[in-house]
């Protein structure tokens, strides 16, 4: 940059400064900056535009311009230059505004007198929250010093924290991060809660974005960036021959941490009269912004890669760490980018509520946060940028929904509901040791869904009668690498003492699909759902089977043991995984170790095809669990993953209900014990319908236990299967309408 543009900026930045520090706030401190600007640049206008809305932008001060436009001229984005750069975030410089496609003049401005146009978007984080455009009468291009000049005060501009202040003007001049917002994202884990913002990642403040002392800067700028780079190597060392994944990461770090380019452009910044950090944050903004526009999946992670590095070397910079101070609030809803499963763990059950602005379905988080009974929402856009520690919010997982910093109505809504729900909690905790027998004399057992240690106290607390499904996967998951077989029988000895003697199925390791081990390879496939997953894993690969097996035996120590098979779909695969059981005792034996008294071997049905599976399969087999989330997303072959699809049929549909009871009929003759352990069973009315069917063991999360014995207890099974039988007759699609109907009377 040449020495000209440099002073100049320079210069503008330091009156900037003056301006900012002096006397007058509010609207008469914008004015004089509209003024400064102009007067620098020579232009006849400069004005500041700002949003009013998600939608609308509002001249706030000008030069120039008529001075009764101001808080009067409102442009919806997209219209018009100003709110096209608005919209697109990318600048505007032309000399012969008229002549561009999408001009269009506010009389009321009297700005037809100008031909030259210079808008460059006010941006923080990548977020856009204003236009500052300066005009000129004289056509002129704006060399790029100028363009370059006016970047650097829209940064400077939209640091200013009084900046929300003035948008909304005539309303109650509400400054932005005070307002309500309403987020819709999708569905991690059910469930209501309301608390407080608690930041994951806590934002760095930039208390003073131009320089005193330039040099002084770059000198800051520089030390800061090699202690970065410093520690990028270390990091790298460190996870030398570790995770490929994490490697990558960090090569991708040492990259931009050595990039010239990323180095050149702050200290152009500073040159130019920002503070190290602000052009840091200037770096990190257009970063974000392009972030908005990629849509390729590589090239948005190195984005955010270079995001995260931004805010290492602002934390280098400013001293903040992690450790903001902030004391965590007593009913703390955990806001994040993305989470690790380990660090969600750490968290534990101390949060109310998690928000991701990523994430999906199947990580490992939302496993986590669904094995904690927290509720998440995931693809929160913005959240992150538009909460602040300590903010009111409330989160909506049975929609997907969060309201931040909520109104008054809608606090009180989700205050009742959350009122109601504790109510019900009580209610159910009078009936929490008494059985799920229906009014016609059926007992239902009732057994929760496990996955952590964590879980079991939830077994005397919920009134579970066992654990019907206990997922091992996660402490495969939660470890950078494979856990041990001594780890994983002393876990699972724990587990078995922590259940007091109530049955414990172990279903064992269900990985591939959405699950994949962070320390085994994975393999690409095009449809991982239908893929490499589960027990066809564990019988192409038997060592971690094995393994397993032998883990479960030796924890039994002598005691009984359960054991379960996922995604068996034909009668061979049974036989093999059997098979392997047959080897674990062996060698447990030769060992001289204790067998277990009792063993009862299992399999989940997950795939249709396993419920024409050949008789002796059901002689054989000592237990059938339904795994309702596969069979469903199988049946109707509609993923359980993809929100466009999840949703689209129910589990009340006829066909779905006639199969269960082809499954409870194939059991029965062959007296094979069955159960049923997808979501489904944790719903009141759809676990209702399935013991109509001819389900008598159901297994649920824990909290599901006390709202669905309680409609048990009300039902009476032959009334209801008369009425889906009623509705089958009939061709009905769903026998939903007819048992609400019926439970309504
Ligand atoms: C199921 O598929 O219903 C099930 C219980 O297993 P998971 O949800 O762990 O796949
Ligand atoms: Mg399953």
């Amino acid at each position: 940059m040449p020495d000209r543009g440099e002073s100049e900026s320079r210069k503008l930045l330091r009156r900037l400064r003056e301006a900012m520090a002096g006397e007058s706030a509010g609207q008469e401190r914008l004015d004089r900056i509209t003024t400064l600007i102009a007067e620098s640049m020579g232009t006849e206008v400069c004005s500041i535009y700002l949003f009013r809305d998600r939608e609308t932008l509002e001249l706030c001060a000008t030069e120039g311009l008529k001075p009764e436009a101001v808080h009067q001229t409102r442009l919806r984005l997209g219209e018009g230059l100003v709110g096209r750069v608005g919209r697109s975030g990318r600048i505007i410089n032309t000399e012969n505004a008229p002549a561009l496609p999408g001009f269009r003049y506010m009389p009321e401005t009297g700005e037809e007198a100008y031909t030259s146009f210079l808008g460059v978007p006010i941006q923080r984080l990548g977020e856009t929250l204003g236009v500052l455009v300066v005009q000129s009468r004289e056509p002129r291009g704006f060399t790029a010093d100028e363009v370059y000049a006016l970047e650097v005060v829209a940064m400077v501009l939209a640091e200013m924290a009084e900046l929300g202040a003035f948008v909304g003007e005539g309303a109650a001049m509400t400054a932005r991060h005070q307002q309500p917002v309403t987020l819709r994202g999708t569905i991690g884990q059910e469930g209501v809660a309301m608390g407080h913002v608690w930041l994951h990642e806590p934002r760095v403040v930039v208390a003073n974005p131009i320089a005193d002392d330039p040099d002084r800067e770059a000198e800051r700028l520089r030390e800061a960036v090699d202690r970065l780079r410093v520690g990028v190597d270390r990091m790298l060392d460190g996870a030398a021959g570790g995770d490929a994944e994490q490697l990558q990461v960090l090569e991708a770090y040492r990259m931009f941490a050595n990039s010239p380019g990323w180095l050149r452009r702050m200290e152009e910044s500073v040159a130019s009269g920002l503070s190290a950090e602000a052009a840091v944050e200037k770096e990190q903004s257009s970063a974000r912004a392009r972030l908005t526009q990629v849509s390729d999946h590589y090239l948005r992670d190195r984005l955010h890669d270079l995001d995260d590095l931004s805010n290492r070397l602002l934390r280098l910079l400013t001293g903040q760490g992690k450790e903001t101070g902030a004391q965590m609030p007593a009913d703390p809803i955990l806001i994040a980018r993305n989470i690790g499963p380990a660090e969600l763990l750490d968290y534990g059950r101390a949060l109310r509520g998690v928000v991701l602005e990523e994430g999906s379905v199947g990580s490992h988080a939302a496993i986590v946060a669904r094995a904690l009974a927290i509720p998440l929402v995931i693809h929160a856009e913005r959240i992150t940028t538009e909460a602040l520690n300590g903010d009111p919010i409330a989160v909506d997982g049975e929609q997907g929904i969060v309201h931040l910093r909520p109104d008054d109505s809608i606090a009180a809504a989700f205050r009742d509901k959350i009122a109601m729900q504790a109510e019900a909690q009580e209610r159910y905790a009078s009936i929490r040791d008494k059985p799920a027998e229906t009014l016609c004399g059926t007992t239902i057992g009732m057994h929760m869904n496990a996955g952590l240690m964590a879980d079991l106290p939830s077994l005397a607390g919920s009134g579970a009668e066992g654990v019907g499904l206990f997922r091992t996967e996660l402490q495969f998951l939660l470890r950078n690498k494979m856990p041990r077989r001594s780890e994983l029988s002393a876990l699972y000895a724990r587990i078995m003492q922590a259940a007091h003697g109530k049955r414990v199925v172990f279903r064992t390791l269900d990985i591939g699909s959405d699950k994949v081990l962070p320390y085994m390879t994975a393999v690409d496939e095009p449809n991982p759902a239908l893929g490499w997953r589960a027990i066809r894993v564990g019988l192409d690969k038997p060592g971690v089977l094995r393994m397993q097996l032998q883990a479960l035996v030796r924890a039994a120590n002598g005691g009984p043991l359960s054991v379960m098979f996922p995604f068996i779909a034909q009668y061979e695969e049974y036989v093999a995984a059997r098979a392997e059981m047959d080897k674990a005792l062996e060698r447990e034996r030769i060992l001289g170790h204790p067998l277990p008294s009792s063993l009862d071997v299992g399999a989940m049905l997950e795939t249709p095809s396993l419920a024409f599976a050949p008789r002796r399969f059901f002689e054989e087999v000592e237990f059938l669990s339904i795994g309702g989330n596969d069979l469903k997303q199988f049946f109707f072959a509609a993923d359980r993953e993809n929100e466009l699809v999840r949703r689209r049929y129910d589990t009340l549909n006829v066909s779905f209900l006639t199969f269960i009871e082809q499954i409870v009929r194939r059991c029965e003759e062959t007296g094979t014990p069955l159960s049923f352990c997808g979501e489904d069973a944790g719903r009141p009315v759809e676990a209702l319908c399935l013991a109509a069917m001819g389900i008598r063991l159901l297994s649920m999360r824990p909290a599901s236990i006390g709202p669905v014995k309680h409609l048990l207890r009300r039902a009476h099974l032959g009334e209801v299967r008369t009425v889906i039988e009623g509705a089958r007759a009939r061709g009905e699609q769903s026998v939903r309408a007819a048992v609400m109907e019926y439970l309504k009377r």
